[in-house]
This record gives C-alpha cells, sequence and structure tokens, in this order.
C-alpha cells in the first residue's frame, strides 16, 4: 500500500470512528481536521467572511470551509462600508453565502446612524435577506451612545418582524438591554439569535423563553469564559453554532485569525460540554439554524 493510500485510510477510519479533534490532530497532520468533518453538515450562522483580513485568500478560505463541512455560511452586516463586500462574496458563492442586513451597534455614531440606518431600510426592501442583523446593543466599546442604539436596536427589531426574519443580536456587555427590548417587541412574530452568547444560565433561559437561540462559537473553548458551565445546562435545541470569522478564534487558533473551517473546534468542544457524539452536535445545531433560516432540511 502506497504511503498516501495508507493515510487516506486512516484518515477514513479516524473520520468513522468519529474520534474527538484533538485526539486526531495529535496523530495526523493538519488536513485531517476539515476532512474528517466532512460528513458532519455544520451551518456557519455568522461570519464576516467579507472582511479586509481574507483579501489575500477569501475564495481558498470559503473552499476549506465547504470542504470542512461547513457549506452554509450567514454573513451578518456591519454598515454601509461593508455591503459591497458582502454582496461581492454572496455573488461569489451563492450556494453556501447568505447576507443578512443590518447596522452593527458599534457603527451608531451620533453624526451618521440616521443615514445609515435610512440605508439599511432602502436595502431591506430592495431584495430578499437571510436575516436582520447585526444589531444590537454594545456596552463594551461605548456607553455614551446607548439612547441612539436603543433606538437602531428597536427599528431592527420592527423590521425582523414586518419582513418574517430571524434578527441577529450582538449583545456585548447589555444582555439586559437587549432582552428589555427583545421582551417588549415580542409578540409571537420575532425570533432570531443572541450571537457569541455570554451570560448567566438564568439570562440564557430568559433569551430562549423569548423564542431566541444562542449562537456559540469560540469563546466556548477558552478557560475562565464561563459559557461552558452555562452551556451545560441549556438544551442543545436552543444552540447554533457560529465563528464570528475573523474574530474570536477557538482554541487551538486563539490569537491568529478566525475562519468558518474552525468551527469544528467550537462543535468539538460543545460535544464534550454536552456529552453527547460530536454528530449529533453537528444534527441538532444545524436543524436549529435551518429552522431559525426557514431553509428546507436538506443542506446544499
Ligand atoms: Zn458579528
Amino acid at each position: 500500500m502506497c504511503p498516501f493510500v495508507g493515510f487516506a485510510f486512516l484518515r477514513q477510519a479516524a473520520c468513522f470512528a468519529l474520534l474527538p479533534v484533538s485526539a486526531a490532530a495529535g496523530l495526523f497532520p493538519a488536513p485531517v481536521i476539515p476532512y474528517f468533518c466532512a460528513m458532519n453538515q455544520i451551518v456557519d450562522t455568522h461570519a464576516h467572511l467579507y472582511s479586509r483580513k481574507f483579501s489575500h485568500d477569501r475564495p481558498e478560505m470559503v473552499r476549506r470551509a465547504i470542504d470542512a463541512g461547513v457549506s452554509r455560511l450567514y454573513l451578518p452586516n456591519i454598515d454601509g462600508e461593508s455591503i459591497d463586500a458582502m454582496l461581492e462574496l454572496e455573488a461569489a458563492f451563492p450556494e453556501n453565502c447568505f447576507a443578512m442586513m443590518g447596522l452593527h451597534p458599534s457603527s451608531v455614531q451620533p453624526d451618521t446612524w440616521e443615514a445609515e440606518l435610512a440605508l439599511v431600510e432602502k436595502w431591506l426592501q430592495e431584495r430578499q435577506w437571510a436575516g436582520v442583523g447585526e444589531t444590537g446593543i454594545d456596552l463594551y466599546w461605548d456607553k455614551s451612545t446607548l439612547p441612539i442604539q436603543q433606538k437602531s436596536f428597536a427599528r431592527h427589531i420592527e423590521w425582523a418582524k414586518d419582513l418574517d426574519l430571524p434578527l441577529i443580536i450582538h449583545s456585548r456587555e447589555s444582555n439586559e438591554e437587549c432582552l428589555e427590548l427583545v421582551k417588549a417587541g415580542q409578540d409571537g412574530r420575532l425570533r432570531g439569535i443572541f450571537h457569541c452568547f455570554s451570560g448567566s444560565v438564568e439570562q440564557a433561559r430568559r433569551m430562549t423563553d423569548l423564542g431566541f437561540m444562542l449562537g456559540i462559537g469560540g469563546t466556548l473553548t477558552y478557560k475562565n469564559s464561563g459559557v461552558a458551565e452555562v452551556i451545560q445546562e441549556i438544551p442543545v435545541e436552543h444552540l447554533v453554532l457560529e465563528t464570528d470569522a475573523p474574530y474570536l478564534p477557538p482554541v487551538p487558533h486563539r490569537g491568529k485569525r478566525n475562519e468558518s473551517a474552525y468551527i469544528v473546534f467550537v462543535a468539538e468542544k460543545l460535544a464534550e460540554v454536552k456529552g453527547i457524539p460530536l454528530a449529533e452536535v453537528a444534527a441538532a445545531t444545524t436543524e436549529n439554524a435551518l429552522r431559525m433560516f426557514r431553509t428546507a432540511s436538506t443542506v446544499a
């Protein structure tokens, strides 16, 4: 048997045995990880793949994700500056990349937020989108803009309901402020994702009781983030996976650029935390994501 065939066979054996990725990574060189995941379809519900951080290898990076079984990639918008690049990427991979429309809370600035919201509204009317966002409130970078962030978020809530689209919420250090507006706006028509979830068990339950999923990403793999302890208490039916690429890379890529293929490390950690097989994590979170985005249950 030639060494290449032997290697391929071993990789396949690792794949079917559903070995933890960390164990497989220790035994084989890097290519094993994407191959390992090929049988498990995973949805990346939140990735800024149009970012300039990918300008030198964007198509290759998307292909790596697809080869890893991550064939549906949802792109949240930031602001007027990111729209062209996002639409370009969606046009290049129409089967895999799905654009969403909104104004990121950190881009809600006193001089420009009204014009930015008018642009979002215009785009929302112009074509179909996979979701409304990302929106929400960020009190980590800037507390002074809270009143206008709340106004912007409230507008997005109304758009999501009117268009029957999931709302993608960024709630960095603002779970209470976001929950307050979601609760006020929930009339049975609102659904969505608290992306990059971080908070208490009690907050997580209030989010899921309001019909929202929790987006779980790289922070799950960080020691002392506290996310694993909380997620242990939350049934997998309320969870979806995300990368937030190029940000928040999971261990063992911490400190480097994140990309969608790395979502397998998050899935593996979630399997460990929940004590269930990786295939079950992939199947459950994919089904949750497809339900949230109202996509037929066949994955591209
Ligand atoms: Zn984001």
